[in-house]
């Protein structure tokens, strides 16, 4: 398994995580063995959404003698009400949801304690309102290390970004999400008129969530990489092209500022397959001739991160090279500062073992670029940016 650095939390979670669905209905026997399986291959990191307290109580149990072992992520504002799952905004109801799943789980803390399913702006002032003054008090009574924000709408992110206090950052990132605008209603991003019209590109807001992201320290983990299972059948997926469940785990991999990816598993052999991804080869992580093949969908000249290109003659590892070109650009745009490269960027650049400055020009890796991009051009560009 390999490990991402989970933003500036200092935490090192698996590319891989494990969500609470394969939890939820189970005995405590089979989840008890869920757990071992999660730990046996390596998965150090869960996200727990749902407030189910025999679901809860069970993990608990599994998790003794080796609670440690694991990052939990646990929700606040979603709560249990008369037998079902509820979204809160009351102080209260979500401070004594929070302590009740500190008790069945059986631990004094959370490392993350991620503030639940916000996707509105009006929403979102609430929750700086009603529920940041709690998630605060949380971290400085040592409750929770680091404060996320679980949502399906980059503006809401970017303003949540802007704010401060989130750390983490819990999105909805596959490649069909990415072309769709900003809205309120997470429905939206799956409607057939959504997809009516030749879509070109990933919406901007998008891009520069995952940007600002990776630029602040925000660790992302992705939630829907598989658009709910859609994705994975071409009657179901709007894209008319099926992915594989690696392909989509590679493609939000690819993404500026992801860590982890919660892939859905019901079942231990399930989590075995999420986490032999890791074993897989590269034409089975290999996203990139799927999304070129799309029809109405073209990420023509865009940079997808996906490798395809490789190798090059003078070992530039390309899709790096341009990660950090499309970074320092972004920033670029919006400062007239002379010295505008983030240090970080700057720094990642710099620690490549081979740069731009050693390209060229042989144009090898445009041929094999499924998304025509100017790649020698973007070389030329890195070099006057970076200097080298
Ligand atoms: S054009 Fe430059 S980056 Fe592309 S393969 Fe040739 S040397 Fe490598
Ligand atoms: S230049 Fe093309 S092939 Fe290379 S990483 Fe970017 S999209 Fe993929």
């Amino acid at each position: 398994m390999n490990y991402r650095k989970l933003g500036e939390t200092g935490l090192m979670v698996s590319e891989i995580g494990a969500g609470v669905e394969g939890f939820i209905g189970k005995t405590a026997a089979q989840v008890q063995e869920m757990i071992t399986v999660i730990e046996q291959t390596g998965i150090n990191f869960i996200d727990f959404y749902s407030p189910d307290p025999t679901m809860l109580k069970n993990v608990g149990l599994a998790l003794k003698g080796r609670r440690d072992k694991f990052i939990l992520q646990q929700h606040l504002c979603s709560v249990w009400k008369n037998g079902q799952y509820l979204r809160t905004r009351n102080t209260e109801e979500t401070r004594n949801a929070f302590e009740e799943r500190l008790r069945l789980i059986g631990t004094d803390h959370f490392e993350i304690g991620m503030i639940h399913y916000c996707d509105s702006l009006s929403d979102w002032q609430t929750i700086v309102k009603d529920i940041l003054p709690l998630a605060h008090q949380l971290k400085d009574s040592g409750r929770i290390e680091h404060i996320g924000l679980s949502s399906h709408n980059p503006e809401v992110a970017l303003a949540a970004l802007e704010e401060g206090s989130i750390e983490v950052l819990m999105f909805s990132v596959n490649p069909c999400y990415d072309l769709q605008p900003a809205g309120e209603n997470v429905e939206d991003l799956w409607a057939d008129e959504a997809y009516a019209t030749k879509l070109t590109n990933m919406d901007p807001q998008r891009q520069k969530l995952y940007e600002e992201c990776e630029r602040h320290g925000v660790g992302i983990d992705v939630m829907k990489a598989f658009g709910g299972g859609d994705l994975l059948h071409a009657d179901l997926s709007p894209a008319k092209i099926e992915l594989t469940p690696y392909e989509c785990i590679a493609y939000a991999l690819s993404r500026p500022g992801v860590a982890s990816v919660m892939a859905g598993a019901r079942t231990a052999d399930e989590f075995r397959d999420d986490a032999a991804y890791e074993e897989a080869s590269p034409q089975q992580k290999d996203y990139a001739t799927a999304l070129a093949r799309m029809p109405l969908i073209s990420w023509k000249g865009n940079c997808m991160y996906c490798g395809h290109c490789a190798p090059c003659p003078k070992e530039i590892d390309i899709a790096e090279v341009t990660r950090f070109l499309n970074l320092a650009k972004a920033k670029k745009a919006l400062s007239d500062e002379e010295n505008f490269i983030p240090e970080t960027v700057r720094e990642h650049y710099k620690v490549l073992k081979h740069h731009a400055s050693e390209c060229i020009q042989c144009g090898a890796c445009e041929k094999r670029c499924p998304f025509e991009v100017p790649v020698r051009e973007n070389m030329k560009q890195a070099v006057k940016l970076f200097g080298y």
